[in-house]
């Protein structure tokens, strides 16, 4: 399994490339911008795009959307509860950030559905709070999680933003994430990535 960790975008949103070396078949997670860097990494990596997952619909994470939709030609998928952020660019003019808008998805991700790419499976966890529709993606024979703004090294996503509830987030982190095995790599949103079991020790968030 080949990763890229491409942070584009304002808030250096972490944008994934996740490629089967097999078939070169690829994912593309959360193009927060229309940054070359995501353009040069699948020509790199002569991946070629099945689909655009979306974790949520935050403006941060959907930025590049329209543009990769061009570029790749593949479909956009994202939960249903996310739709209404969607559509209001998630919240980009409230803080004044100039995205194009987002097309609607061409189909919506269903919780605990497996997404193949090539080899890989891609399992869609339900992890709301957040954002009321924000999904996970598992792969569990690589052992790598992709949670967007779930659960950070260090931290939890922030709930203060209109959709966000701060008591299911915790309930995705405590019930859904910390269910995978500990040794489980956790590529969040922003910043570093760390893993399941170091979260559970040193976590100051969701300690009980
Ligand atoms: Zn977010």
């Amino acid at each position: 399994m080949e990763i890229d960790v491409l942070p584009v975008g304002l808030l250096e949103t972490n944008c994934y490339l996740i490629t089967c070396p097999r078939t070169r078949e690829a994912a593309l997670i959360d193009p927060g911008w229309d940054d070359p860097s995501i353009l040069e990494a699948i020509r790199k990596r002569e991946a070629s795009v099945k689909i655009i997952l979306l974790t949520h619909a935050h403006f941060d994470h959907i930025g590049g959307v329209s543009a990769m939709i061009r570029a790749t030609g593949a479909p956009l998928a994202l939960h249903k509860d996310d739709l209404p952020l969607l559509r209001v660019k998630g919240w980009a003019d409230m803080w004044n950030i100039p995205i194009p808008p987002c097309p609607d998805p061409d189909r919506f991700l269903e919780p605990d559905e497996t997404l193949e790419i090539g080899s890989l499976r891609l399992k869609v966890l339900f992890t709301p709070g957040h954002t009321p529709g924000h999904v996970s993606f598992y792969e569990a024979e690589h052992g790598v999680l992709f949670d967007g703004d779930v659960l950070f090294k260090q931290g939890v996503g922030r709930t203060d933003i209109p959709g966000g509830d701060a008591a299911q987030l915790l309930d995705s982190i405590r019930r859904v994430l910390f269910a995978l095995p500990d040794e489980v790599i956790v590529y969040p949103g922003h910043g570093p990535a760390t893993t399941i079991g170091e979260e559970k020790r040193l976590n100051p968030w969701v300690q009980a």
